[in-house]
């Protein structure tokens, strides 16, 4: 059995990308939160595209657990 769940309360958050390239017509997407806002893996982020108007909702990569330890999460 695996007691999956039991750890994830506290997962590093990440912060979206200010602005992504719209797939619809390679225009600038905006983050329509706030820049600081800081999101937990999993979360919708909303974007808003400059050129086409359209709405975009990126959903967060779960953890990276890659082995690097490149970035400190977790401690605060
Ligand atoms: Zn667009």
């Amino acid at each position: 059995m695996e007691a999956r769940g039991s750890a994830r309360t506290t997962v590093g958050r990440v912060r979206a990308p200010e602005t992504i390239v719209c797939v619809d017509c390679g225009g600038t997407c905006h983050l329509l939160a706030h820049p600081e806002t800081e999101f937990d893996p999993g979360d919708p982020v909303a974007y808003r595209c400059a050129d086409c108007v359209d709405r975009w909702d990126l959903v967060m990569p779960d953890d990276e657990d890659d082995g690097q330890g490149a970035e400190v999460s977790g401690v605060v």
